[in-house]
C-alpha cells in the first residue's frame, strides 16, 4: 500500500514538473522521462538551471500571432508582408514555421 502512495506521489511530481517544463519551453516529454526514471527532484533542477527557452517560446508565440521572422534583420513580421517592416529589404517568399506539418 505505501509503494503504491509513494508511486503515485513519485508520477504526480513527474508530471507536475514535466507541465512546468513545457510552460517554460522545454520538450513535455524529455522532463516526464527525465523525472520518471531518475527523479522529479531532479527534472526540478534542471528546469531551474535551464530556466526558460526563450527561442522555442518565442516561435510559439510566433505560431499564434500568425507572423514570420524576417530573414535578415530576425525580427518579427506579419506573414503577408512583402517587404520587412524592420530593415525595409524584400522578402523572399519564406515558408513560414506553421509548414511543418509537411514533414
Ligand atoms: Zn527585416
Amino acid at each position: 500500500m505505501t509503494f503504491i502512495i509513494i508511486a503515485f506521489f513519485w508520477i504526480s511530481l513527474v508530471i507536475i514538473f514535466a507541465l512546468a517544463a513545457k510552460d517554460k519551453g522545454h520538450p513535455f516529454q524529455s522532463y516526464f522521462l527525465l523525472g520518471l526514471f531518475f527523479s522529479p527532484i531532479v527534472s526540478f533542477m534542471v528546469l531551474l538551471v535551464c530556466g526558460e527557452n526563450k527561442e522555442e517560446l518565442r516561435i510559439r508565440n510566433i505560431k499564434n500571432i500568425n507572423s514570420k521572422i524576417c530573414p535578415f534583420c530576425d525580427n518579427e513580421i506579419r506573414v503577408k508582408a512583402t517587404v520587412c517592416q524592420y530593415c525595409c529589404r524584400d522578402l523572399p517568399n519564406i515558408p513560414t514555421t506553421t509548414d511543418e506539418t509537411k514533414n
